[in-house]
């Protein structure tokens, strides 16, 4: 299961892609068309100036695609992501694939990289995977970062604590250089997979085979000990140096804004394997794919957290307006008064960066910003229905907050129906001709 065949199934299926004919530019004029369109179709780039590869963009670009991709939608993506995690598989391994078919010393310069906004320091690979093998040899990891173009063979890495800094400074101990291979160019699946946040020593890429119905076929790269999907666009080989940093950034962050300069690893290539067609893919920072492919699994891990709170969760969303990151709405079953601030404290708790949450009952579409703002306007009161908790963690990315020591003010909106009045005059109105429409359309 590969981009390309995911593409061609998007084109069969919803139409949602649109060809690129005019040469472009991957300096700032690709960038330029993906914001535009940003949130809508596949971008497929056919001519990118001075290079022969095509370029696809935006494929993760919106909720209905990402549902598709992991074979679910709005109302099972969570128990699917979360039974995926719980259950990786194993992906069969082969001697070869596609993805071996050119096999070059690193050029770097001569792949399709965009550069995306003004200030940006150079050209940033956005949707590369990069997979690791530990020092001790005993695990692989996948994780998405996004990487500075250096040089024909040299790259910056941004790497936040997490699993492959770990690994980095537990090979860095034994004086060793990390073994990577970063995939470009995967089934949407494949992305989702590797940012569902399994424990440590879990290979995301079974998460991901998991996801694709175990489908998912792995080679062995020549020169790392390392297991990529075999259908990747391209594989860059190398390693994560223990010692070498570069300045990284400053870099557009999922806000929009830009993220500060900090020294970062250095990557070195060794070689680039590719198909002989290969389509890079591109990701703009910033985007609406950049904040689903961050926020779509971090709704997973909170839909598992607040069901143990209350008993009945129908959606959570991180919501667009919040950059998929800051904000979340909640829709529960109530079942007593009280399950609205139940549900939001259990929100902010399994969510670190999230600053303001609002609960809503399970007669709002949570997809409808108006909605969510009709039952603030029609169910919430200021002084009974807040919570304001000051002092808590939040996000490094948010520039509002008290950025040196990460601390946030944090909100909860209990916009549920209070219990205390009568429910009826919370509803909304129904037309009676409009139900018996709807009956009859159900009859059908
Ligand atoms: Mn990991």
């Amino acid at each position: 299961m590969s981009l390309r065949e995911f593409i061609e199934a998007e084109r069969a299926a919803a139409g949602a892609v649109l060809e690129i004919e005019e040469e472009v530019s991957t300096d700032y004029e690709a960038a330029a068309i993906m914001k535009r369109h940003d949130g809508g179709p596949i971008l497929v780039f056919r001519r990118l100036k001075g290079h022969s590869y095509q370029a696809a963009a935006g494929v993760c670009g919106s909720r209905e695609r990402i549902y598709r991709a992991i074979g679910a939608d709005k109302e099972t993506y969570y128990r699917r992501v979360s039974w995926a995690v719980q259950n990786p598989k194993p992906p069969e391994l082969v001697e070869s694939g596609p993805v071996m078919e050119v096999s070059e010393p690193p050029n770097l310069e001569g792949l399709p990289i965009f550069r995306h906004y003004e200030k940006d320091p150079g050209k940033y690979i956005t949707s590369g995977i990069v997979v690791a093998r530990s020092a001790d040899g005993s695990f692989q990891n996948a994780s998405v970062h996004r990487m500075l173009v250096l040089g024909k063979d040299r790259l910056a890495i941004r790497i936040v604590p997490r699993h492959l800094y770990a690994m980095r400074e537990d090979a860095a101990m034994l004086g060793k250089d990390l073994q990577v291979a970063i995939v470009i160019g995967t089934h949407p699946a494949v992305m989702i997979g590797v940012n569902s946040g399994p424990d440590y020593r879990v290979n995301e890429l079974w998460v991901a085979n998991s996801l694709l119905g175990g489908r998912m076929k792995v080679v062995k790269c020549p020169d790392v000990d390392i297991s990529v999907p075999w259908d990747a666009e391209f594989v860059l080989e190398g390693e994560i140096s223990a010692d070498e940093t570069a300045d990284e950034g400053p870099f557009v962050d999922l806000t929009g804004t830009y993220d500060i300069v900090r020294k970062q690893p250095v990557v070195r290539i060794k070689r680039v394997m590719r198909r002989r067609d290969a389509i890079y893919q591109a990701l703009l920072p910033g985007g609406s794919e950049h904040k689903l492919l961050m926020g779509i699994p971090k709704e997973v891990r909170m839909y598992e957290a607040i069901q143990k709170a209350v008993p009945k969760v129908k959606g959570v969303r991180l919501t667009p307006g919040g950059c998929c990151w800051f904000h979340a709405v909640v829709s529960i079953k109530k079942q007593a008064d009280g399950d609205g601030k139940n549900a939001a404290m259990a929100a902010l708790g399994s969510n670190p960066s999230l600053k303001h949450v609002v609960v809503v009952d399970e007669d709002v579409d949570i997809d409808s910003p108006e909605e969510v703002e009709w039952a603030i306007a029609t169910r919430f009161q200021g002084d009974s229905d807040l919570t304001l908790i000051e002092g808590a963690r939040g996000s490094t990315l948010d520039p509002s907050s008290d950025q040196t020591n990460i601390l946030t003010a944090k909100l909860a909106i209990d916009a549920t129906i209070p219990w205390s009045k009568p429910k009826e005059k919370f509803l909304r109105a129904a037309i009676p001709e409009a139900t018996r429409g709807e009956r009859a359309a159900e009859r059908q």
